[in-house]
């Protein structure tokens, strides 16, 4: 079965998220918790998270098909320790969020090295910043999502993902978000249908299909290998309809959230419904 849905605001509060994500059709959806351009947040009110799970039943949405996305702040492999213990502390608040409304996921950008350390003594401190929460915490699982590679952001290797996941302790704990325009822009040729088929097969080499845990469904405005991380409206960008249709027919993405980050939310309607006929859902 797929599970489709929209990374939708959380203005008024976090039980809002349900509501407007089945105004659209969704089956899943991804929300931010607290604000994601700042580093502090108000604590989210008992009755607010009584009320977002009430609604999340009412709806039919499990936790498993809920998908929250962390702070852009946060950067686990900050070289600067004053910046990796803040990034620490906010992650686990992140994570304690989840908790108390029942998540069981938390997605997040994986870290940036800043050109100050090497990439690998990064992805080693972004292990040890995923340890640090998941012993202070349980039930919730430290989503990786793959990056383009723009500036000196570190995740846009499936070696890179394969070696934090390496790192990290409880490996029931951990899993991988895959954006199709991230993977696109890192350089796995996801248009074509050899390179579809050779991305899904490294993954599973190198990581395991196992870890998939989420998807951000989005198109790419800029080309193969660019880098450069800009969504685009289904079917409109670099990727083409021809890529959406054979995910959507894909059964190695079943049961998991699969969330568009696409820049109209007007639109997110269409591309649910979109997307859902591919699925044959
Ligand atoms: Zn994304
Ligand atoms: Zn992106």
């Amino acid at each position: 079965m797929k599970y489709i849905g929209a990374h939708v605001s959380t203005a008024s509060g976090v039980a809002e998220a349900p509501l407007r994500a089945h105004e659209i059709g969704a089956t899943a959806f991804a929300l931010f918790t607290r604000n994601p351009s700042r580093w502090k947040s108000s604590p989210i009110k008992p009755e607010q998270a009584e009320l977002f799970k009430e609604r999340c039943a009412e709806f039919g949405y499990t936790p498993d098909v809920i998908l929250p996305h962390d702070s852009y702040l946060i950067n686990l492999g900050a070289p600067e320790s004053e910046k990796l213990e803040k990034s620490r502390e906010a992650f686990l608040d992140e994570i304690q969020r989840c908790e108390l409304l029942g998540l069981n996921k938390l997605n997040f950008h994986p870290g940036s090295h800043l050109g100050l350390i090497e990439p690998d003594k990064c992805l080693d401190l972004i292990a040890d910043s995923i340890n640090d929460a998941l012993d202070k915490t349980t039930g919730v699982k430290a989503v990786i999502e793959n990056t383009a590679g723009q500036g000196s952001n570190l995740g846009f290797e499936l070696e890179q993902i394969a070696r934090i996941i390496d790192g990290v302790e409880d490996k029931s704990r951990v899993g991988v978000c895959i954006d199709t325009c991230h993977t696109f822009a890192a350089g796995y040729d996801l248009a074509t249908a050899e390179g579809y088929e050779s991305f899904w097969q490294d993954f599973d080499r190198i990581i395991g299909l196992k870890y998939l845990s989420g998807m951000h469904i989005n198109d790419s405005k800029k080309g193969l290998g660019s880098h450069v991380d800009r969504h685009e409206l289904i079917g409109l960008g670099t990727l083409g309809n021809s890529f959406f249709e054979r995910l959507m027919a894909d059964s190695r993405v079943d049961n998991i959230p699969l969330i568009l980050e696409t820049p109209d939310e007007s639109v997110w309607a269409d591309e649910i419904a979109c997307l859902k006929a591919m699925a044959g859902v």
